[in-house]
């Protein structure tokens, strides 16, 4: 905490129960309901469903807000990725529930309220909560509408990454995972969020990426048809993001006129060897070059600002191909930052923890330093260039962010982004 006195001491400890997980100690939801981890694209765990023997999945709650205790947490939102090897322990007590580090408590802890319709089942019986759980505290409407990924196997599949192996756990484990989510599907559940709900603001479209075809089409194809089915029901309701990979600007105006504002080509790591052997399956189809060139010119259709990369913080540190030093990580990291923000165009991050059913899964994650470094460097950075946090993540600021699965959001100052201009 002296180290880096000037991040948010919130940060630390978020950033830091985001590489570790938390293990689930005597939480239930006897008492009142909460919302419950909807596994809404990977696990993001650190141990494997088959090894929680206290049924974890089933129990954790989607999210936690860290409040109060000995260091005066402000409200910090963070995302659960359980691991029961893990010095922070999640308890339920007479007050409530409790966060404790190495058996001293941490924080007190709220959980999100179950949204009306998590209780709600579509015509076919699914859940609603399947077809279109909520995330970011209730902010985003998360649709996987494609459960698996067309890159497969160690040559293609990025390495951090178990989205296929999430697939078979969770069909294995019981739950209704759907494939293809249909189309009727996703407006039904859409209708009855639209009913009942106060506080989601935006959705996101997305899924694994489709090399070839996908109930014959294309991915921009398949991708937007779900968009522009969404935008005229519910013109603008929400903020449309779409999550998909790097496309040629004809594709991507598929997604723009059928309204989607907000568009993630997630770059996941900057350096360039790095990205060929994390990110074979990108690296042979697209190629780096060219997907760098395609974010770049993705601009002239959404805005700089409504080109928004993920990068998988920490992988640029894995095993056996990463980095060695924290220093030579943030500084490859920073070039990345530095060659899309003096563009106008803001990253963003996903904060890795290594998924065990994914090829990078069996090691420990990046070290802590490295990731409040790169924070360090990613405010620092925005700051230079004057730029906006990046819309379509609600509030900004330690004690307001919503964004759960990093703390970008959180070390920026406060700022509630004006709503998008639709052109
Ligand atoms: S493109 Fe990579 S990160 Fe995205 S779903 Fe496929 S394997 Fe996972």
């Amino acid at each position: 905490m002296r180290q880096f006195a000037d991040l948010p001491t919130e940060v630390l400890f978020k950033e830091d129960l985001l590489r570790l997980g938390l293990s689930l100690g005597s939480v239930d939801s006897s008492g009142s309901p909460y919302q419950k981890k909807s596994y809404f694209i990977f696990s993001f765990d650190r141990t494997p469903i088959q090894e929680m023997s206290e049924r974890e999945n089933l129990r954790a709650p989607e999210e936690i807000a860290l409040l109060g205790g000995p260091h005066g947490l402000r409200r910090t939102i963070v995302s659960v990725r359980l691991n029961p090897a893990s010095p922070y322990r999640l308890e339920q007590d007479q007050e409530g529930y409790v966060l404790r580090l190495e058996g001293e408590p941490l924080c007190r802890v709220e959980f999100p309220p179950e949204p009306p319709h998590y209780r709600r089942t579509l015509r076919s019986g699914k859940p609603v909560s399947e077809i279109a759980p909520c995330i970011e505290w209730g902010y985003l409407i998360y649709l996987t509408v494609f459960r698996r990924c067309q890159y497969v196997g160690a040559d293609q599949e990025c390495r951090f990454c178990d989205i296929n192996a999430n697939f078979d756990q969770q069909r294995a484990a019981g739950r209704p995972y759907t494939t293809v989510k249909s189309l009727e599907e996703v407006l039904e559940a859409l209708e009855i969020i639209a009913e009942s709900d106060t506080r989601s603001q935006a959705y996101t479209l997305t899924g694994g990426s489709v090399t070839s075809i996908l109930r014959g089409k294309s991915e921009a194809d398949f991708y937007a048809e779900y968009a522009a089915a969404i935008e005229k029901r519910f013109p603008e309701k929400w903020i449309g993001k779409a999550v998909v990979q790097a496309l040629p600007k004809e594709e991507l105006w598929k997604f723009r006129e059928a309204g989607i504002r907000i568009y993630h080509p997630n770059y996941e790591v900057w350096d360039e060897r790095l990205f060929a052997l994390l990110c074979p399956g990108k690296s042979q189809y697209i190629g780096r070059q060219n997907w760098m060139d395609r974010i770049l010119a993705a601009a002239d259709v959404f805005g700089p600002s409504g080109v928004i990369p993920n990068f998988v913080a920490g992988i640029e540190m894995s095993r056996p191909h990463g980095f060695a030093s924290v220093e030579e990580a943030v500084r490859s990291t920073a070039e990345g930052l530095e060659f899309f923000m003096s563009r106008g165009i803001t990253p963003r991050f996903t904060t890795w923890c290594p998924e065990p059913l994914s090829n990078l899964g069996s090691q420990d994650p990046a070290p802590l330093e490295y990731h409040l470094r790169l924070l360090q460097v990613y405010r620092d950075t925005i700051a230079k260039y004057r730029l906006n946090p990046p819309p379509g993540y609600g509030p900004s600021g330690a004690g307001q962010a919503v964004f759960s699965v990093s703390s970008f959001m959180d070390v920026l100052p406060p700022f509630l982004a004006a709503p998008l201009a639709v052109s």
